[in-house]
C-alpha cells in the first residue's frame, strides 16, 4: 500500500507520518517511510538543486522536471521494490505536489503537469492521499517557527501559496476516491485520530 501526506508549508505532514509510521509498526506492518523531493540518494542529489539557491533559478518547467526526475529515481530504486516486498510506505509528498506547487502555484496548469507524469511513471498512484490543508499565513508562521531555512520556496509571496491551497483543494474534490482533506488547524491529537481511522479503512479493506 502507498500512502501519500500532502499540503502545504507547515502543516503536520513530517510529524503525522512519523506517528503513523510508528502506530502501524506496532500493529505489526512493515513500514517504509520516505519523502520527496528526495528519498533515494540520486533523488536526495536532485532535491539539493531545487532547495538551494535563489528563488527563480529555474524557470517552472525545469524546475517540474526536475521534481519528476527525481521522483522516477525514487521509485524505481525505493518505492516501487518496497511495494512489491508488501510493506506499507508512507510517503512526505508525491505528485500533488507538483500538481500544486508548479501546477497551480506556478501556473503550468494541472493538465501540463499530468501530462508530464504519464510519460515518466505512467498511471502509478497512491492508495491514499492524506492532505493536511491550513491557511499558508499559519503554516508559514510554524515553517518558520521550526527554522528550517533550507527552503527558499517557503519565502515566495502569500499569493502563491494561496494558489498552492487552492491547487490542493481542487485535487482533493476531483479525486475523492484517493484524497482526504484534513484540517490541520485542529489540535494535533485529532488530526493524528483521523489518519489513522482513514488508513484502518484502507488497511482493512
Ligand atoms: O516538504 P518539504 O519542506 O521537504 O519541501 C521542501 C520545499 O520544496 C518546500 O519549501 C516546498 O514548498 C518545496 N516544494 C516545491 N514544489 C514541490 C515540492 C516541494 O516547491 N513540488
Ligand atoms: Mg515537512
Amino acid at each position: 500500500r502507498f500512502i501519500t501526506f500532502e499540503g502545504g508549508e507547515g502543516g503536520g505532514k513530517t510529524t503525522q507520518l512519523a506517528r503513523l509510521a510508528e502506530d502501524l509498526r506496532a500493529a505489526g506492518h512493515a513500514v517504509l517511510t520516505t519523502r520527496e523531493p528526495g528519498g533515494s540518494p540520486g533523488a536526495e542529489e536532485i532535491r539539493r538543486l531545487l532547495v538551494t539557491g535563489e528563488a527563480g533559478r529555474w524557470d517552472a518547467r525545469t524546475e517540474a522536471l526536475l521534481h519528476m526526475a527525481a521522483r522516477r529515481d525514487h521509485l524505481v530504486r525505493v518505492v516501487w521494490p518496497a511495494l512489491a516486498e508488501g510493506k506499507v510506505v508512507l510517503c512526505d509528498r508525491f505528485l500533488d505536489s507538483t500538481r500544486a506547487y508548479q501546477g497551480y502555484g506556478h501556473g503550468l496548469g494541472r493538465d501540463w503537469v499530468d501530462r508530464l507524469a504519464s510519460v515518466v511513471i505512467g498511471d502509478f498512484a497512491p492508495d491514499l492521499t492524506l492532505i493536511l490543508d491550513l491557511d499558508p499565513a499559519q503554516g508559514l508562521a510554524r515553517a518558520a517557527g521550526r527554522g528550517d531555512a533550507e527552503t527558499r520556496y517557503e519565502t515566495l509571496a502569500d499569493a502563491f501559496h494561496q494558489r498552492v491551497r487552492e491547487g490542493f483543494h481542487a485535487i482533493a474534490k476531483a479525486e475523492p476516491g484517493r484524497c482526504r482533506l484534513i484540517d490541520s488547524s485542529q489540535p494535533k491529537e485529532r488530526v493524528a485520530a483521523l489518519i489513522a481511522g482513514q488508513v484502518r479503512a484502507l488497511l482493512a479493506a
